[in-house]
């Protein structure tokens, strides 16, 4: 479909002039372009300070949890954000366990130690039966979250530059140079002009 995909090639810079993007610079040299989506997940703070603004999100480390598998008990996500903690059973049988994020900013994709007693408390509060698990592996990751909890579908200050939510959406705004009905009310001057989307109980999960 006449696209490129370069893996191991980290974009160290974004050129400019007179306000509209010119291309990147990369660990595998320049690469010119007049359109630039940035979908860089939990990184997308430290690429917006290449192409010189900033974005409405911090970035912090979320952490998850998969104990030994078992027999099949649970076919559903069970959320429970009083206690707050999060748990599925997967396909294999193991338990998939979430909680929060770390309280601050941190981009160690550990997740910190607290965080894990606290969670698994919640859950063993809520799934007594869990408290015998033994838990095989722990990961984290960062996440960039805006302070309403809903994504950033936007343009940016920087011409032909935007940001990302997600598919169709992303598609329409970058080939149109503006958003679509479904995307307009995601864009990052949301949090200047008080125009927020308030998602963090509604949010698929507790963070
Ligand atoms: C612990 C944990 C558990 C999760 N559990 C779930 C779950 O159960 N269900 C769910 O739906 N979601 C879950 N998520 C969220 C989900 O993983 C993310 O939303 C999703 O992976 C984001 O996909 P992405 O393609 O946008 O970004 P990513 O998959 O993170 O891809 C971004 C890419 O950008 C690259 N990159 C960064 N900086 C640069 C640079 N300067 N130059 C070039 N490349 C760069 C990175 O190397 C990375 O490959 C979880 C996240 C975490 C951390």
């Amino acid at each position: 479909m006449g696209m490129d995909i370069l893996q191991n090639c980290e974009v160290t810079g974004v050129r400019s002039e007179n306000g509209q993007v010119t291309g990147v610079d990369t660990s595998r040299g320049f690469i010119g372009t007049k359109k630039l989506g940035m979908v860089v997940a939990g990184h997308s703070g430290q690429l917006a300070e290449m192409a010189g603004f900033r974005l409405p999100i911090e970035a912090v480390a979320l952490q998850a949890l998969v104990s030994e598998p078992i027999k099949p008990c649970m076919d559903v996500v069970v959320m429970a954000n009083t206690v707050h903690g999060y748990m599925s059973q997967s396909d294999k049988g193991e338990m998939v366990i979430g909680g929060g994020t770390d309280g601050f900013n941190n981009y160690t994709q550990r997740g910190s130690f607290h965080h894990i007693e606290e969670t698994l408390r919640a859950l063993v509060e809520t799934f007594p039966m869990i408290s015998r698990l033994k838990m095989l592996r722990q990961w984290g990751g960062i996440v960039d979250m805006t302070g309403d909890r809903s994504p950033l579908i936007s343009k940016t200050p920087l011409g032909n530059c935007f940001i990302p939510g997600s598919g169709w959406a992303m598609a329409e705004l970058m080939a149109k140079g503006e958003p679509g009905p479904l995307a307009e009310a995601f864009n990052m001057w949301r949090f200047k002009e008080g125009q927020f989307i308030d998602e963090s109980v509604a949010a698929g999960v507790a963070h």
